[in-house]
């Protein structure tokens, strides 16, 4: 297995925290648990615990649980996984839930100190006097009538679920952000912490700034297209009187033809267009680890990103090419034939018997260890490898040497049936045009008994939609690419059998792959993944 320890060093990312002092830099990680991670949130993860471990403070990991319709005991669960397995181990893990009744306590500050009003105008009219500036009939209410309606909403009643509780800031200010922005609204379900405790619950506006403040957070990061909303962050501090809390602002991480929002990949999900959350079309985590990304790679990948301000359309291949970089000096080569049309071959010498020699896994890198290869006279060929050859020619067989074709049987269609070989072990690799990849058709198993190869299917997948840039009023459904996952038989060598699922390994001349399914007595078809190595680079 692939180690997660952080083995990127850190020294070699310069992201400056301004305002940081040695030792007392807090930053926290806040995600809502209403769906697995994704490579987004990594990126704010890996950030966050960037500036706590360079300035030997604290990580905090805060569960955002303000939103009872949307949140999970579950999604908390695979959130700390997550976080384990791409190195990161907060220093402290709280909720949002855990300061309600301070929050509560604060907004009450607020309705006493004429700072906050109880608003039951509709949504729709809401929206529209935020857009034009139009003050709420409620704006001037009393403070004894706002503390009447907020013991309505914080109870329940069925007038009480239809109003709000919002920041009296300023109705006019060029910033629509700080128009009266919603702090305190009602919700009925039961949260999956405090039950049916409470009714109200403080919006993530209201509770995050203050929140950060009561837990220490010294530098509070945030996507930068909340950055109309950091003038709202600090008026809620200032508001209640607490610590004030620096901002610090990154981009936010878009991919080309992927989508990183919670709720789409939730509806992927209950759609059953992919077959779980852990799927390796998925931009998740887990899909992307499955897929064969490690964690080497995506540190390494955000680290070099950093402090970028700007939001572009990211290709995968960038990221998948830093991976390349990271596998390739330790991925154990291993060989593999295509099954379709597979192309039976007669070595003719008289004096080939069944031999086995333990190469290495690795040219490069010895540590990588050894594997048994059989040398017999009865081997396969791929068919597109067969149907370039030539009667006569001299070819190279990997790792034994070359050989000349001496016949070669067609079908009629000119598929290629058969062929014979006679080897020239003497002969000069580097005067062969081909070097071809070949299986002997039995082999020594690894416990010295004849077996035949081992059994594969070679999967692929492509992106789930069809529009490189998803807009927010585009609907999904229309965007959906028909057919996503491809899959291919092979044969391979028989060490393939040895391979635990999540093992990295390369096939010779056809890629690297990811084990995901591996040998056992009940599943005798090795199922691997193809790991994308960052070539297929699209003109963008
Ligand atoms: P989603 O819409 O996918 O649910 P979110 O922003 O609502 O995303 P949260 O769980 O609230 O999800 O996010 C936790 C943290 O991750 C936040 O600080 C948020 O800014 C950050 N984050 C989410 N998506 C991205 C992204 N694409 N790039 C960078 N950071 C992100
Ligand atoms: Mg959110
Ligand atoms: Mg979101």
């Amino acid at each position: 297995g692939e180690s997660t320890k952080n083995t990127v060093d850190q020294g070699k990312f310069d992201i400056p925290l301004p305002d940081a002092e040695m030792g007392k830099v807090v930053t926290r990680f806040p995600p809502e648990p209403s769906g697995y991670l994704h490579i987004g949130h990594a990126k704010a993860a890996l950030l966050n615990d960037y500036f706590a471990r360079s300035w030997n403070g604290k990580l905090l990991l805060r569960f955002d649980d303000t939103n009872p319709s949307k949140e999970k005991e579950e999604f908390e669960t695979s959130i700390k996984e997550d976080l384990a397995l791409i190195g990161i181990k907060p220093d402290v893990v709280s909720h949002t839930s855990d300061h309600f009744d301070k929050l509560y306590d604060f907004a009450l500050a607020l309705i006493k100190k004429g700072k906050a009003y109880v608003d039951d105008t509709d949504q729709e009219t809401m929206r529209a006097q935020r857009m034009d500036g139009i003050e709420s009939k409620c704006r001037d209410l009393s403070v004894d009538e706002n503390l009447r309606r907020f013991k309505e909403m914080t109870e329940g009643t069925e007038w009480g679920v239809t109003a709000c509780l919002r920041a009296k800031i300023s109705m006019t200010n060029p910033n629509k952000a700080m128009r009266d922005p919603v702090v305190y609204r009602c919700n009925l379900v039961p949260h999956h912490i405090t039950g049916s405790k409470y009714k109200v619950y403080p919006t993530y506006d209201f509770a995050c700034p203050l929140v950060d403040s009561i837990e220490g957070v010294t530098h509070a990061l945030r996507t930068n297209e909340y950055r109309d909303r950091n003038d709202q962050y600090q008026w809620m501090l200032e508001a209640c009187g607490v610590r004030k809390v620096h901002l610090w602002d990154f981009s936010r991480l878009n991919f080309v033809y992927t989508l990183l929002s919670k709720r789409k990949l939730t509806w992927f999900v209950a759609q059953g267009l992919v077959k779980g959350w852990d799927d390796p079309r998925f931009p998740t985590v887990r899909g992307i680890r499955r897929r064969g990304l490690t964690i080497d790679a995506l540190r390494q990948y955000i680290l070099i990103q950093g402090a970028s301000q700007s939001a572009v359309l990211l290709e995968w291949d960038k990221l998948w090419a830093v991976n390349k970089k990271v596998i390739d000096p330790v991925a154990p080569r291993h060989t593999a034939i295509e099954k379709k049309a597979i192309v039976k071959v007669h070595v003719l010498d008289e004096t080939v018997s069944t031999d086995v020699k333990d190469l290495p896994k690795h040219k490069k890198n010895p540590a990588v260890g050894t594997k048994r290869t059989t040398f017999s006279s009865a081997i396969y060929l791929e068919q597109t490898d067969a149907r370039e050859l030539v009667v006569d020619e001299e070819v190279t067989l990997m790792d034994w040497g070359n050989a000349f074709i001496k016949a070669i049987r067609k079908a009629g269609d000119g598929t290629v049936q058969e062929i014979d070989i006679r080897l020239n072990l003497d002969g000069d690799f580097k005067k062969t045009k081909r070097k071809l990849t070949w299986l002997s058709q039995v082999a020594v198993g690894t416990n010295g008994k004849a077996e035949a190869p081992a059994e594969l299917k070679l999967k692929d997948y492509d992106f789930l939609i069809t529009k490189k840039k998803l807009e927010e009023d585009d609907d999904v459904a229309d965007c959906l690419a028909p057919v996503t996952e491809f899959a291919t038989e092979a044969v391979g060598d028989v060490n393939l059998k040895l391979c635990k699922k999540g093992d990295i390994i390369q096939l010779e001349r056809k890629g690297f792959f990811i084990i995901d399914v591996p040998y056992d007595s009940s599943s005798r078809v090795i199922e691997l993944i193809l790991i994308p190595d960052g070539k297929e680079s699209t003109v963008s």
